[in-house]
């Protein structure tokens, strides 16, 4: 019987993948050049496309690389020269930090609790910072970082480039792209392709920072955002990219649009305030992040009572595969995805299983 990957990320495939990659396996996509035509429109089709989806202003360009990772490097090289401010809510948001101090800058970090989101008080982020990063989603806890929060932060230091890592909630939030500078993810998540792949979304006032940057130092190589963005007005990239990823990407996309993105809003809402109540309500489960306004409707997190590991295995009995708890909550917690691809009949099925557990 096939598996349900409700872990989050990689997750489960969205539906349509499968029919998709058979396609490109007959166009012999992988072995076309990323220099011809053909793959210029494979290109062309995956921006439009999420553009469309996105609802993305005409400011912002779309780059490729090779994972979200590989963007924190690259924001950082692009865009800090020595300061930037990290919300951190968790382990990824943490990641992000780290790399900014590998780079040699000096980046200041204010930590939330473990399940709490960072308070947000501008008058700490000092005049000289370049950079301000948010984590919307925090996937290793399950905080959600209210979008009023990275707007007010915007509005009150117009000068700094507000980054928002948007991995683990893509296509689900509905982000105000006039209100931030650049977002960013990789495609195993909310979009349920395979991975090996980032998706770098920069208005022009990114540009124009590492334009200046690049006159004092090293911006990087072939990922630097003048680099992207040559190869990209030609609908190209500058090295030789995951092709089939790129392909997928354009038609997993444009059967989102076809299904329509406030249909897939509504029904992300609708199986997490499922997945929510039936945690609330059992004995043995309890929401990890306390305050509702800072849970998260794609990766939700329960505190488990030390039971995780024997969930995880039951539910792995019935092919429902959940996350465990990530870093130091492994045993402790579990963790599920609540994606575009996992249907209301899937995630049904979940709570049900669940709420007869333990
Ligand atoms: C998974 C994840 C990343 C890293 O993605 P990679 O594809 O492994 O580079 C970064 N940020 C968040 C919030 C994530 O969930």
């Amino acid at each position: 019987m096939k598996q349900i990957f409700f872990t989050p990320g990689p997750a489960e495939l969205y539906f349509t993948v499968k029919s998709h990659l058979k396609k490109a396996l007959n166009e012999q996509v992988p072995s076309i050049s990323h220099r011809s035509a053909q793959f210029q429109s494979i290109f062309q089709e995956a921006e439009e496309n999420l553009r469309n989806l996105l609802d993305l202003p005409d400011n912002y360009h779309v780059f490729f690389t090779g994972s979200a990772t590989e963007i924190w490097e690259r924001i950082i090289q692009n865009l800090v020269a020595k300061r930037s401010y990290h919300y951190v809510n968790g382990a990824f948001s943490e990641r992000f930090y780290r790399i900014a101090q590998e780079l040699g800058r000096s980046p200041i970090v204010q930590t939330a609790p473990a399940g709490e989101c960072a308070l947000v008080d501008s008058s700490k982020i000092s005049a000289d910072t370049e950079l301000i990063a948010f984590t919307q989603n925090e996937t290793s806890t399950g905080v959600a970082h209210p979008l009023k929060d990275i707007y007010q932060v915007r509005q009150s230091h117009p000068n700094a480039i507000v980054a928002v890592d948007a991995v683990s909630t893509l296509p689900y939030m509905p982000l105000d792209y006039t209100q931030i500078d650049t977002a960013y993810f990789s495609v195993q998540k909310g979009f349920g392709l395979p991975a090996g792949l980032g998706v770098w979304l920069v208005n022009d006032r990114c540009l124009a920072k590492a334009e200046q940057l690049v006159k004092q130092q090293s911006i990087g190589s072939y990922h630097s955002l003048p680099s992207l963005l040559a190869k990209a007005q030609k609908h190209q990239t500058p090295e030789t990219p995951n092709v089939l990823g790129i392909y997928l990407l354009a038609k997993v996309t444009g059967d989102m649009l076809t299904k329509g993105i406030d249909v897939i809003r509504n029904e992300t809402k609708f199986k997490a305030g499922m997945m929510y109540q039936m945690l609330s309500e059992h004995a043995k489960f309890t929401p990890f992040v306390e305050k509702e306004e800072h849970r998260s409707k794609t990766v939700i997190v329960a505190e488990t009572q030390n039971h995780s590991s024997k969930i995880i295995e039951e539910l792995g009995q019935s092919q429902l595969l959940i996350g465990d708890g990530y870093g130091t909550f492994k045993g402790k917690h579990i963790r599920i995805a609540n994606f575009p691809t996992h249907s209301k009949e899937q995630m049904i099925l979940l709570i049900d299983k669940m709420s007869t557990i333990l």
